[in-house]
């Protein structure tokens, strides 16, 4: 089943071109690679899927479903989530808090909701820090729930985000270079992370620079350059393209 499909976007941002024109659809289950040079469109694809800013071409589906016109927090509840380039969490929170923000942006019955809060409500708040806590054990952060967030080491700020991004259930997680800073015992562990997301049946798509991460953990890639996408494959298929050699895994 297909569960994200991109269909000739383009974008354009005054006289600067992102994107043109770029195709490619995820399978469920699939963890999809968007990779290539700095500057390629590859967040601004995640802003379009997102409803950040609509593009200026083309269509998103989602579950069979357009995405154009939608507000974020409209997408968030479809069940699209995503981290970013930029870690965003509440520092003066604690891990766990941070979490359940993650959860009341998708079910809207969060621990902010009401002051005066009935027996359901507590009972939804109580339920919504069990499945906080079990995200926190799935990220390994267990034993850092009641720190401060920005206590917490690089590495386990960017596991940190994509626990709180699961918080709102969703089915398909856009994860913005995760592994950005992180050292190769933090990127092995997240390696194993994203493997347990797939497992849970969530369908990713992954932008990174960290070729050997995406080489081993994409079922498939596109490989964006300059706003055109230059080739889509296999990891095999995209390391064997000499195009892709030439603009970028050439130059790695
Ligand atoms: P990186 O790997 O460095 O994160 P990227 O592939 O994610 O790069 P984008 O951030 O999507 O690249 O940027 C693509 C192009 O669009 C760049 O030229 C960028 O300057 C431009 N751009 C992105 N967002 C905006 C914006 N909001 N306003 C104007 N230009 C933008």
């Amino acid at each position: 089943m297909t569960v994200l499909e991109v269909k000739n976007i383009a974008k354009q941002f005054g006289g600067i071109t992102a994107l043109t024109d770029v195709n490619f659809s995820v399978a469920e289950g699939e963890v999809f690679g968007l990779i290539g040079p700095n500057g390629a469109g590859k967040t601004t694809m995640f802003n379009i899927i997102t409803s950040m800013f609509p593009p200026t071409a083309g269509e998103i589906t989602f579950l069979g479903e357009k995405l154009n016109g939608l507000k974020p927090f409209e997408i968030t509840k479809k069940g699209i989530c995503r981290t970013f380039q930029n870690i965003r969490l509440f520092p003066d929170m604690t891990v766990l808090e941070n979490v359940t923000v993650g959860s009341h942006s998708r079910t809207g019955s969060g621990v902010w909701s009401s002051f005066f809060r009935t027996k359901k409500q507590k009972q939804e708040e109580a339920a919504t820090r069990d499945r906080a806590r079990s995200l926190l054990e799935l990220v390994g952060l267990s034993e850092q729930a009641d720190e401060f967030a920005d206590n917490l080491s690089y590495g386990q700020q960017r596991r940190l985000e994509i626990a709180r991004a699961l918080a709102s259930d969703p089915k398909l997680l856009l994860l913005d270079e995760p592994a950005a800073g992180m050292n190769e015992k933090e990127t092995n562990d997240l390696f194993d992370l994203i493997q347990k997301i797939k497992a849970r049946g969530i369908t990713v798509v992954l932008i990174e620079h960290d070729m050997p991460l995406v080489m081993r953990i994409c079922d498939r890639l596109a490989v964006l350059n300059f706003g055109r996408e230059i080739a889509l494959g296999t990891p095999e298929e995209i390391r064997a393209n000499p195009e892709v050699i030439e603009a970028y895994l050439g130059k790695e």
